[in-house]
C-alpha cells in the first residue's frame, strides 16, 4: 500500500463500503428497510444521493448469475442505472461459433425487450477467427455497440489483430476479462486461470499496438491486484478500467483516479450492481469525477461510433 489511512478515514470509509453491502441486500430484494423509512435516515439518505446521478453500468451481463433481462432491469431501476451494457460471454475454454451465437442472439433479444436500458455487446471467440468476424457483421448490422472477450485467447494474441482491426473502424470498445494473476488472496489461486487469461502487461503490448483501439481492463474489484493493474496502465491512454467486482476493497476507486486520471475510471457492476456503487460512495471523490465515472466517461466512449446517450 502507498496510501496509509488513518483510523478514522478507515472507520468512515468501512462505514459507507458497509452501507454499500446493505445497499446490495435491499438492491437483491433481502430487505427493503432503506426504502421502506425503517432504517436510519443515514440509509435513506444514502439511496437519495445513489439516484442522483445518471448511471451507465459498463459491464453487465445477461444469462450469467444476475439472471435474465428482467433482473438486471430490477437492479437497475433500484440503482439508478440508465444504461446496462450487456453481453454474455462464453465462459467455457471449450466454445464453438454455435455457442457463441446462441449467446449473442440472447443479448440480441434482451435489448429488443428493452431498448431505451440495454446496449448490446457482441462476443466471439477469436479461435474461430473466420467464423468471428462474419458473426460481427451480423451482430453490428442488428445494432451492437462493442465487444466483450473472455480467456479463450489474450488480448495480444494475434489471432485478434482482424477482430481489433474491425472494432477500430466501427469505433467500438473491446471489454476484455482481467484475471487475478498476482493476487492478494494467495498464489495457489492465480493457478486457476489459464495461460490464455490477460494480465495488465497483456493489456499494455496491444493498446501500443492499436494506440486507435480501445480497451476496457474488466473488473478492478475482480480480486486482482488493483495496485499492481493501475500502476501498469499508466501509460496506456487506450485502456479504460471498469471497477466492478465484489472486492470492494478500500481504495481501489481512489488509486485508479490517481494513477489513470478521472477520465478513464468507468462504473461498472458485472455480477454485482450494487458493490460498485456501494464503492464509489466510498470513494473520496468530488461531484464531477462521480459524474464522469458513473456516466461522462463511457458515453464519450460511446460519441466516438455515434452511439452516445443524450
Ligand atoms: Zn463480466
Amino acid at each position: 500500500m502507498t496510501h496509509d489511512i488513518s483510523r478514522r478515514s478507515f472507520l468512515r470509509n468501512t462505514a459507507l463500503s458497509t452501507a454499500g453491502l446493505m445497499l446490495g441486500g435491499s438492491v437483491a430484494g433481502c430487505s427493503s428497510q432503506a426504502e421502506s423509512g425503517s432504517s436510519s435516515d443515514y440509509l435513506i439518505n444514502i439511496m437519495e444521493k445513489v439516484r442522483r446521478y445518471r448511471k451507465i453500468n459498463s459491464h453487465a451481463h445477461i444469462g450469467l448469475s444476475v439472471g435474465g433481462p428482467e433482473d438486471q432491469i430490477d437492479f437497475a431501476n433500484r440503482l439508478g442505472i440508465d444504461i446496462s451494457v450487456i453481453s454474455r460471454p462464453v465462459t467455457t475454454m471449450d466454445s464453438s461459433p454455435e455457442l457463441f451465437r446462441k449467446n449473442n442472439d440472447l443479448i440480441m433479444s434482451a435489448v429488443e425487450q428493452f431498448p431505451d436500458r440495454f446496449i448490446g455487446q457482441m462476443t466471439v471467440d477469436p479461435t474461430y477467427q473466420e467464423e468471428s468476424l462474419e458473426e460481427m457483421d451480423r451482430c453490428v448490422d442488428r445494432g451492437m455497440v462493442g465487444l466483450k472477450l473472455y480467456k479463450q485467447v489474450k488480448i495480444n494474441d494475434p489471432l485478434l489483430y482482424p477482430i481489433i482491426e474491425k472494432c477500430i473502424d466501427l469505433n467500438m470498445v473491446i471489454l476484455m476479462h482481467s484475471g487475478p494473476d498476482v493476487t492478494r488472496i494467495g498464489p495457489e489461486y492465480g493457478t486457476l486461470d489459464p495461460p490464455s487469461l490477460s494480465i495488465p502487461e497483456d493489456f499494455v503490448d496491444i493498446a501500443e499496438r492499436y494506440p486507435e483501439a480501445m480497451f476496457q481492463f474488466a473488473h478492478l474489484g475482480g480480486g486482482l491486484d488493483w495496485e499492481y493493474a493501475c500502476k501498469a496502465l499508466r501509460d496506456s491512454p487506450n485502456v479504460y478500467v471498469d471497477v466492478s467486482g465484489s472486492n470492494n476493497e478500500q481504495n481501489i476507486i481512489n488509486f485508479a483516479v490517481e494513477h489513470l486520471g478521472e477520465d478513464r475510471v468507468l462504473y461498472g457492476g458485472d455480477l454485482n450492481p450494487y458493490t460498485g456503487v456501494g464503492s464509489m460512495f466510498s470513494a473520496v471523490l468530488n461531484e464531477g469525477q462521480r459524474e464522469k465515472i458513473f456516466f461522462e466517461n463511457y458515453n464519450n466512449i460511446l460519441k466516438k461510433g455515434g452511439y452516445h446517450v443524450s
